[in-house]
């Protein structure tokens, strides 16, 4: 393991550059054909046509709900979205991502981006894919059929019930996730007694909180990236370390690494951030409700509307996050005084997550949930500025003293992005 402090590798950075790029094009054509697609059920007829051909499923427990024609209705538009999407998901999450071989042809050209971030298999990476959707699909039927309730037994506070029902099931699922949702696309295994568990019990000791565990979760199996998370509420709670970090970091680095996550832990940061995502979500669905009452709809208006509200939503809960992981990055440089080794994983970080230190500030803004790197860096620095500390081999660093970006934050784990629910049960 190589003592002296990690450097920002050029080429990476160009490349993180490159792959941030597609993606965000990836992410604006998605967003084109959800709204296209939402325009053509709403007002090209799509809609009225689906809704005809479902009145058999005309049974009514409760006066305005329909729970079949809603079960199937949403299920058609949510396939029927999968599945004309999946060139742009297979191309995003599979293609690119994979290893980078035969990459030119014989002319030297190059014919494909392969950026090496994925060690799955297209079975394994179909087969997770699908857990995913099967699970997303049983959470936003639930979440569907519960706002379709609502709406007809409660047409003036329906919004004040569904951010409760969100409320209760953020808190329920932040809880159940690490024991029954995580473990069905990655394996956990405890850390092995040794020096870093010490380091960490010391490192909770000194901060007077109880930890319940830190587990090894095997990134290795799916990804080239490497992560650590606190994850779970009450007596689920947890640290988790990418198996993929255990192996290429020094024990420094770790630790500070294992610091922010003990952080997030001290501050009751998933505490925090499903209050101010059911609030955010209280106010986004308010602005539906007032919009739909101004509108005077069909039901099947509802759904598009909910999308929407999630769009406005998501910019400030990103706000939020980046706020609390700079408070989580406080804490671990507090809590250690490791400097340099702050920076070294960071850049670590970049260098392995093909990071990019420096997104525009509008991306960063939009997308993302941690500080930039290059941000985190400069936090450090200024740390140790502030409190006087001496920050080794800060000549070579120079070069990152402009503004960069983009942390750990880019490997969300396959199985919990894919599930649509907005539980923050990883705050990495
Ligand atoms: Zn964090």
């Amino acid at each position: 393991m190589s003592v002296t402090p990690e450097e920002l590798d050029s080429d990476r950075q160009q490349k993180a550059r490159e792959y941030a790029g597609i993606r965000h094009r990836l992410l604006l054509v998605d967003l084109g054909i959800a709204i296209v697609g939402i325009v053509i059920v709403l007002f090209g007829g799509v809609g009225i046509w689906l809704r005809n051909v479902l009145q058999p499923l005309n049974w009514q427990p409760i006066h305005g709900w329909y729970p079949f024609q809603v079960l199937v209705y949403f299920v058609a538009i949510m396939l029927a979205y999968q599945i004309i999407t999946f060139p742009i998901t297979y191309y995003r999450d599979y293609l690119i991502v994979s290893a980078p071989k035969s990459q030119t042809s014989e002319r030297g050209k190059v014919l494909l981006h392969r950026y090496g971030l994925s060690t799955m298999s297209l079975k394994n990476w179909l087969l997770d894919l699908l857990k995913g959707l099967a699970l997303s699909l049983v959470f936003s039927i639930f979440a569907v059929e519960l706002v379709y309730l609502l709406l007809a037994a409660q047409p003036q506070t329906w919004w004040l019930w569904v951010a409760a029902a969100l409320l209760f099931f953020s808190v329920v699922m932040a809880n159940l996730a690490p024991v029954l949702i995580l473990p069905l696309f990655y394996k956990f295994s405890p850390l092995p007694e040794g020096e870093l568990a010490q380091r960490l019990l010391a490192l909770a000791e000194r901060a007077h909180t109880r930890v319940r565990g830190v587990f090894t979760m095997q990134l290795s199996s799916k990804t080239t990236a490497a992560n650590a998370a606190l994850m779970g509420l009450g007596n689920t709670r947890r640290i988790v370390l990418g198996d993929t970090m255990l192996d290429r970091y020094t024990p420094d680095e770790i630790e500070v690494v294992l610091a922010h996550e003990l952080g997030h832990h001290v501050h009751r940061d998933i505490w925090k951030l499903i209050i101010s995502q059911s609030l955010l979500m209280l106010g986004g669905l308010y602005l539906v409700n007032l919009v739909l009452h101004w509108a005077v709809e069909t039901q099947h208006y509802y759904q598009g509307l909910a999308d929407a509200a999630t769009l406005i939503v998501m910019p400030l809960s990103n706000g939020y996050s980046r706020a609390i992981e700079y408070q989580a990055d406080e804490y671990a440089l507090q809590a250690t005084q490791k400097i340099e080794p702050f920076k070294s994983a960071m850049t670590r970080l970049a260098n392995q997550n093909l990071a990019d230190v420096e997104p525009s500030p509008v991306i960063e803004f939009l997308l993302h949930d941690h500080p930039s790197i290059g941000k985190r860096l400069k936090h450090a620095d200024e740390f140790a500025a502030h409190h006087d500390l001496p920050v080794q081999g800060s000549e070579s660093r120079a070069s990152l003293s402009a503004p960069s970006s983009e942390a750990a934050s880019s490997t969300d784990p396959a199985g919990m992005a894919s599930s649509g629910s907005s539980t923050p049960d990883a705050a990495h």
